[in-house]
């Protein structure tokens, strides 16, 4: 057993020999794979976690230790050499590779070995036998969990997208016409592809499908969440113009242009109008001044949410159009933070508001709704963006400035999200019986 200290260096944590050598090249190294890189007389080696000395420092050069995974089987593995020889190493010092020429360089892509070769990226095996002879420029190397053997690949600098079958065989899914492309997922279930065309993005499933056309903007927001279950699970995406909704086959069952429709729930509930239980946003408003939340029903909440969903979204999509400040998503906000009437995500271009605001006037939850639909054009509250609100409110500055008070914890306790989601399934199977 080699002796190491263990001492606090400039407030971390390092381990020294008995020469006083630092010997830890990076104090991070520890928390991975319990294996740390150590130099000795310029070679490098492993320690474990009690400082035991599990991997002798015989290498020229060792990599980190890191969790990965090569045709099909995980390792704890790294990257070592001595002299012009390099190969893959587990945590016992086995070696999971043959050796290879330093000057080769190679990458473990999503469970596959590759090396960079002159004329592209070759397919080798652990032995780095040639199993496949490309000309890619590049391969995206997505870190993150990508799609079993689907690759975004880079050919003639244009993006494609291919899948390594199992002889070792590429099939092309999306030919090489992308500016760049990259994995998308669909709320963590499925994988898309997000590709851009002459400077317009759009969605592609892995079977090349366009789900999305290629009509966005690099800037413009796509957001997917899941949106109910229905047999199968739907899904929407929200873009600026449009809402999708999706089945879990990437299938686009409806899409809503909002320049013409709210949303795929606004379509939906506006078909039952005659039958609405508030039949505007006023009824629904009086109503709840009057209601005691301790002794209100489930369904009286569930009413509430379902019609204040409608009629506030129904109001905020028509300022949006009215005054070009395209929003892609409405919510509520979420409870934890209940200290504000609306909020404005500027990043993705997303409006929350406070379901308080039943408790408010019509007039006052305008003024909220004009003020986070102004965050779009101005994220903070400098002297544009009141000079800018005080024009939508057809008043001034000071009046924009002007806040008021109120209760701000109103249902609560409500899960809007289930609630709303739960509405979105009725009214679907509804709209399915009508179709059929
Ligand atoms: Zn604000």
């Amino acid at each position: 057993m080699e002796v190491l200290i263990q001492g606090i260096l400039d407030g971390k944590n390092e381990l020294f020999d008995l020469q006083g050598n630092n010997v830890v090249d990076t104090p991070a190294e520890r928390s991975i794979c319990r294996r740390i890189r150590v130099r000795k007389n310029g070679k490098y080696g492993f320690i474990d976690m009690n400082g035991n000395l599990v991997i002798p420092a015989e290498y020229d050069w060792a990599d980190t230790f890191d969790r990965i995974k090569l045709y099909g089987k995980w390792y704890i593995a790294t990257t070592v050499s001595i002299q012009q020889r390099k190969w893959l190493i587990d945590s016992n010092n086995q070696p999971i590779s043959s050796t290879l020429d330093i000057n080769n360089q190679h990458f473990i892509i999503n469970d596959k070995l590759w090396v960079k070769q002159d004329k592209g990226y070759t397919l080798v095996n652990l032995k780095w036998e040639t199993l496949l002879q490309t000309d890619y420029q590049d391969i995206v190397n997505d870190h993150s969990q990508q799609p079993q053997n689907i690759y975004l690949v880079k050919k003639q600098d244009y993006f494609g997208v291919i899948r390594i079958c199992d002889n070792n065989r590429e099939q092309v899914i999306l030919p090489f016409k992308f500016e760049s492309c990259k994995f998308w997922k669909l709320h963590g279930t499925r994988f898309l592809i997000q590709g851009t065309i002459k400077g317009k993005k759009g969605l592609f499933d892995l079977d090349g499908n366009n789900v999305i056309p290629c009509t966005y903007n690099k800037s413009d927001v796509i957001i997917a969440e899941y949106s109910f279950d229905c047999e199968k699970q739907y899904y929407t995406i929200y873009t600026i113009e449009e809402e999708y909704l999706l089945d879990e086959n990437c299938l686009v069952i409806a899409r809503i242009n909002k320049r013409n429709d709210v949303s795929y729930f606004h379509f939906l509930m506006n078909q039952q109008r005659k039958q609405f239980r508030f039949k505007t946003i006023n009824e629904l408003l009086s109503y709840c001044k009057n209601i005691d939340e301790k002794t209100i029903s489930y369904t009286d909440k569930e009413d509430i949410i379902t019609y204040a969903y409608f009629f506030l979204e129904e109001i905020l999509q028509k300022y949006a159009a009215q005054y070009d400040l395209r929003y892609t998503r409405f919510r509520f906000l979420n409870n934890r933070w209940q200290t504000r009437w609306g909020e404005c995500e500027y990043w993705n271009r997303s409006i929350n508001l406070n379901l308080s605001l039943l408790l408010q006037s019509e007039r006052n939850i305008r003024k909220v709704i004009l003020h986070e639909l102004a965050h779009l054009k101005y994220p903070r509250h400098t002297k544009n963006f009141y000079e800018f609100l005080g024009k939508l409110l057809g008043t001034n500055t000071q009046e924009a400035k002007k806040k008021f008070g109120g209760k701000m914890t109103f249902l609560k306790e409500e899960n809007w999200f289930a609630i709303i989601n739960q509405k979105k399934k009725e009214l679907f199977a509804l709209a399915e019986q009508g179709i059929s």
